[in-house]
């Protein structure tokens, strides 16, 4: 199967290939660990999910895939947080408590979305001697120089700055709200490392105590983990300028390659009911407020229906239909085997990670199994949800979280069911009507099946929305 997939840098899509046939490497931006990851923050992560588990499936065996995503654990939001949270620690302490917490959260978050955890999660803070090789590399060529306890990267000595953004030179300077220092010698030279006071985390460098930029960071560990040069980079579209522009420049720059990653990809922005997400307009959710309100499968189904890179609209009415669907997908395939997922769906997502398309062939599938009943089919399905990352629950643990949450007595409501059933099975169809409008009358409905295996009538129930 062909990957095709659309490369930022080129505008384009095209065939993947990778740099090492026998090694495919792929490097995404992860989480500054200050809060609660929010709604959009998860797009990155579920898209690039997806990605993995489509290089997995038709890379490996016969290559390896090693997917990075990084944390940074060391930013001046990080700091302030820190100290305004912890007030009684000190700021040291402070930071790494806030830092553990926050992605402990962030990594039970994601999980419960369905993603897999990546092959390397790397911080920040366990990269510095890369992050000081990176910089001495660059002044050494003279891309980068020292100013007053700072080491910043000299833009106009890269003759292709701007290559990814595309922008033109004054865009870049406004974009880059790039404050006028009297150290810098060009507007456009950015922070590579500047220097920390006692109060603030700080390294030993060869300009001093201090700490490295956000660009920076990603530079040293992707090299770290992938070498100078990789496959795949990642993140959303804001990181484009100048976070993913100045990656560029520094890697390039220090190792002298022509590419830092070959295909550079960007998701889309998540807005919620048509408006920009923002805390004062009420309209602001995290992943764990979600998560208290539907099953992350809810939420990771929602953000699928939309190609990654187009912007999403993220609402309730969107949100309700990935419950009911979910619900019919674990109805019909109660922990059946699994087989190979289908090859409609891998090609689907071979074409640019064409998740609606992947989507419309499962709600296919679904239907074609519910139709012959057959077992190769059921399997197909079953296989094809759980390789895009459905059906991580069983089905009894998924029916008895809907009904836990309708709140109804679940065991008085099966005893009921099972005698309706009875009645049904016995011909006695008044008793069954009867037994069927008692539970109508609780919000309970039924929904009878033939068992593809046995061939017994069996009921299933649920709280009507
Ligand atoms: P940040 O914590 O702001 O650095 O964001 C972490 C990741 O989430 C980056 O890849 C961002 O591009 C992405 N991101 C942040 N906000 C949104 C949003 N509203 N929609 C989609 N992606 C987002
Ligand atoms: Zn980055």
């Amino acid at each position: 199967m062909v990957l095709r997939l659309y490369n930022t840098l080129t505008r384009d899509k095209a065939e993947f290939r990778p740099l090492d046939p026998s090694h495919v490497r792929m490097y995404v931006c992860g989480p500054t660990v200050y809060d609660f990851a929010h709604i959009g923050n998860a797009r990155p992560v579920i898209v690039f999910d997806v990605l993995y588990r489509l290089l997995k499936q038709l890379y490996e065996p016969a290559a390896r895939v090693t997917y990075v995503r990084n944390v940074t654990d060391v930013d001046d939001k990080i700091n302030a947080r820190a100290v305004q949270d912890f007030p009684e620690m000190k700021p040291v302490d402070a930071i790494r408590h806030l830092t553990e917490k926050t992605y402990a959260q962030f990594s039970a978050d994601v999980a419960a979305l369905g993603c897999l955890p990546p092959t390397v999660e790397p911080r920040a803070t366990e990269h510095i001697a890369e992050m000081i090789a990176i910089m001495e590399r660059l002044v050494a060529s003279g891309h980068a120089y020292a100013a007053e306890g700072h080491v910043l990267f000299h833009v106009p000595s890269m003759a292709d700055y701007g290559a990814l953004a595309r922008r033109s030179l004054d865009d870049m300077i406004a974009g880059a709200r790039v404050d006028i220092a009297p150290y810098k010698r060009d507007p456009m030279d950015f922070v590579l490392w500047k220097p920390s006071t006692d109060d603030e985390p700080g390294w030993a460098s060869p300009w001093g105590r201090g700490r490295p930029g956000w660009h920076l960071e990603c530079s040293a560990m992707s090299w770290k983990h992938l070498g100078e040069t990789f496959d795949i980079h990642g993140g959303g579209i804001d990181l484009v300028f100048p976070h993913h522009e100045n990656e560029i420049a520094q890697s390039r720059c220090a190792f002298h390659t022509p590419v830092m990653a070959q295909v550079w990809m960007h998701n889309g922005f998540l807005q919620v009911e048509g408006e920009k997400m923002s805390k004062s307009l009420g309209n602001f959710f995290t992943i764990r407020e979600l998560l208290d309100d539907w099953p992350g499968e809810v939420l990771r189904l929602t953000m699928l229906k939309t190609h990654y890179r187009q912007p999403i609209d993220w609402t309730l009415k969107s949100v309700e239909e990935s419950a009911r669907t979910l619900d019919d997908w674990y109805w019909l395939a109660r922990d059946l085997p699994a087989a190979e997922p289908d090859p409609a769906v891998i090609e689907a997502l071979s074409d640019d990670l064409n998740t609606p398309k992947a989507i419309a062939e499962l709600h296919g599938l679904r239907n074609a199994a519910q139709r012959s009943g057959s077992e190769g089919d059921l399997a197909r399905f079953v296989g094809s949800l759980r390789f895009l990352g459905f059906l991580g629950e069983t089905a009894e643990a998924w029916a008895s979280r809907k009904k836990a949450a309708a709140g109804v007595d679940q065991a008085a409501v099966e005893a009921l069911v099972q005698a309706r059933l009875a009645a049904r099975k016995a011909r006695n169809f008044a008793e069954s009507d009867r037994l069927r409008d008692e539970l109508a009358a609780m919000g309970v409905v039924l929904k009878d099946s033939k068992d593809p295996k046995t061939g017994e009538i069996r009921t299933e129930w649920e709280v009507g929305r």
